[in-house]
């Protein structure tokens, strides 16, 4: 591990709290030592209150802030001699610890601050600086991790035993660290959780952290127990086969936790590789790392496919547990967070994509911890009864019983066709505004560009091609665990041309594209859409041009009047399956890629308008666009229209000749 403190860069920040943000940052960057929200870093500083009386304050990270991407806003000023004074208190519960932490800041917007505050604010050193460093956990979760810590620190770290983090843990630290503390001392080791160094200064106390957490991975290199898998890239993946084994899977798990949840598998050669190990029961049913990864991962993985056993074997968890807890607990969804499968690869579970994608990375940490552990004897992790502490500990469990509304389509996933531009794109933005997963297929490769986020996959896809459209939802699957919402856009809109000079050519493109593909795309996802724990919906779009067409769109309008039928048929059919299937008939929206000034120009022409004229010839005299299409189209799949399938919805403006 190298220091990436940089002279340059520090000097930029001009005061003690910047240079705070600056280290903090850095700690952030390397995955190794923190991940997601975890570790924490504070500065202590003495300021003049409004009465121009001076105090000491304690800068602490304030939760929710990723020490990555932390701020100065980032961190809560707690007054030191009050957090002093708590930590001499024989007991204090967490709701009661944040209520002071809370009460005793001098910035009333500031966030809550971490829960370790009281912890920081007991080391006798201006700057703190905790991590979770991935070498030091690898060390203390084995059978004889003390000694080995001691071995490689001697006097130079205070070592604490577990004790879970908050309260006791402050309290705990308060009474040892003078105990242990001498000239040497640079940091200190808190065995099955983490690591922290301190110093006078915002260099001294990271450099101390590079060089304490660089003394572990040495043990381990020359212990041998440094080396990971790698060097297989992962399989080039054209099609990932067991996809309707993972969609059917995701559908049972999403029943038992009573609300849809995304799966996504990972199946790259690292994870194949332990998934692989002989003692893969053993190393895999210890527990995590660190004990606040439980909130995230759960306590145990899940090994192959037996979601029952698994959540029987979580209830009597929760309650052998739950029994010995003084407050009545309410038990989180028993279903899995990880799981390991021989076929599907690392799969990582959550809410959302960003959940899920969360989950893997620790997991992926997880794995190297576990690794190296194994490597130096055994990994052994804390007793379930201190996991199951942190799990349902009580501020956990606050946050649980308030609750809140999710964004409408949490858990879900729906395919967009024709998503590079215009109304396509719009649905896009409509469904991740709703919470949606979203996987937008177009021929245009925009569409893999257009958003960089984890709840988005872009795929190039020629809607005409059978196994296009067949690949594509396997990646889809993979990547999402399921398919619950299918929006089919794509569609060519020619030239404006009379019969009697219609090709066979021309006719035939407009059928492949705006017909044939969708009924392509019904065959292929219907299978996938069945398995949709909040029953599959499916939105086409349509024309005004099919209640009410003009000259000149023969092969366009019979192309939007056959997937009408095609959808009046389809949800006959699969009402049985619990499947929703409507149709939206546009009109006169302007802002998409088929209306280029040439076709806008024959169209009005074809009407005897100008072109003016022809965009708001519609009884309310209004413009529609693509994002009120696109509302539309998330709407329909929405709890609003639950009750409605095989309907066809004109949004015009108001048409006469439709009216
Ligand atoms: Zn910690």
């Amino acid at each position: 591990m190298k220091s990436l403190w940089n002279e340059a860069e520090a000097k930029q920040y001009t005061d003690e709290l910047g240079l705070r943000v600056y280290s903090s940052r850095l700690l952030g960057r390397d995955k190794t030592l923190v991940l997601h929200g975890g570790g924490n870093t504070s500065v202590k500083l003495e300021e003049k209150n409004i009465l121009g009386e001076h105090e000491t304050l304690l800068y602490v990270k304030g939760s929710g802030w990723d020490l990555e991407s932390i701020e100065r806003a980032g961190y809560a000023p707690v007054r030191l001699g009050h957090l002093l004074a708590l930590a001499r208190l024989p007991r204090l519960s967490d709701t009661e610890m944040v209520n002071e932490l809370k009460t005793h800041m001098t910035i009333a917007s500031a966030p809550t601050p971490s829960v370790e505050a009281i912890l920081h604010a007991t080391l006798p050193y201006k700057y703190v600086d905790h991590t979770h460093a991935d070498a030091v956990v690898s060390i203390t979760n084995t059978q004889d991790g003390l000694a080995r810590i001691q071995e490689i620190y001697g006097d130079t770290v205070v070592i604490i035993p577990y004790v879970m983090p908050g309260f006791d843990l402050a309290r705990l630290c308060a009474e040892e660290f003078p105990k242990q503390v001498n000239e040497h001392t640079i940091g200190m080791v808190l065995m099955n959780h983490g690591i922290f160094s301190f110093g006078d200064s915002a260099c001294e106390s990271y450099e101390r952290m590079i060089k304490l957490v660089n003394k572990a991975e040495k043990y381990l290199q020359v212990h041998k127990a440094w080396t990971k898998p790698s060097g297989f890239p992962a399989a080039d993946e054209e099609t990932f086969n067991p996809y309707l084994a993972l969609a059917e899977f995701r559908h049972r798990l999403s029943l038992v936790a009573n609300k849809a949840m995304l799966v996504r598998s990972h199946t790259e050669y690292k994870y194949q590789a332990f998934i692989d190990r002989d003692d893969l029961y053993e190393v895999s049913q210890q527990g995590p790392a660190t004990p606040d990864h439980v909130i995230r991962t759960k306590r145990l993985p899940l090994l192959g496919r037996d979601l029952d056993q698994y959540v029987d074997e979580y209830q009597s968890y929760f309650d052998a547990h739950a029994a010995a807890h003084p407050q009545d607990l309410a038990m989180l969804d028993p279903t899995p967070r990880v799981i390991l499968d021989k076929e599907w690869g690392l799969c990582s579970v959550g809410r959302t994509a960003k959940e899920a994608a969360i989950v893997a990375d620790i997991y992926d940490h997880t794995i190297d911890v576990i690794t190296r552990a194994t490597s130096l004897g055994a990994y052994q992790a804390l007793p379930a009864e201190d996991i199951f502490a942190v799990e349902y500990w009580e501020l956990e469990q606050a946050k649980l019983k308030r609750g809140g509304q999710p964004p409408m389509f949490s858990g879900e996933v729906v395919v967009v066709t024709g998503a590079a531009s215009g109304i396509g794109r719009a649905c896009v933005d409509s469904f991740l505004a709703r919470g949606a997963a979203v996987i937008g297929l177009d021929i245009d490769d925009k569409v893999v560009t257009n958003h960089s986020r984890a709840d988005y996959l872009g795929l190039v896809c020629d809607v005409s091609i059978t196994q296009h459209i067949s690949q594509a939802l396997q990646m889809g699957v993979k990547q999402f665990g399921g398919i619950d919402m299918l929006v089919l856009n794509a569609g060519i809109f020619p030239k404006s041309c009379a019969i009697n000079q219609l090709s066979n050519e021309s006719w035939r493109e407009v059928m492949q594209i705006n017909l044939d593909s969708y009924l392509m795309f019904l065959r292929e996802a219907h299978a996938l859409l069945k398995l949709a724990p909040n029953g599959g919906r499916v939105v086409m779009m349509g024309s005004k041009n099919v209640p009410a067409p003009g000259p000149g769109a023969a092969a366009y309008s019979v192309s939007k009047a056959g997937i009408t039928q095609l959808a009046r048929i389809a949800a006959l059919e699969w009402g049985a399956d619990n499947i929703r299937i409507n149709t939206l008939h546009p009109d006169a929206v302007f802002d998409t890629g088929i209306w280029s000034d040439e076709v806008l120009q024959s169209r009005a022409h074809a009407y005897g308008m100008t072109v003016e004229e022809y965009k708001r010839k519609n009884v309310l005299k209004t413009s529609i666009t693509s994002h009120d299409v696109a509302e539309m189209v998330a709407e329909m799949c929405g709890p609003l229209f639950s009750k409605v399938t095989g309907a066809q919805v004109p949004i015009d403006g108001g048409n006469e000749r439709v009216i």
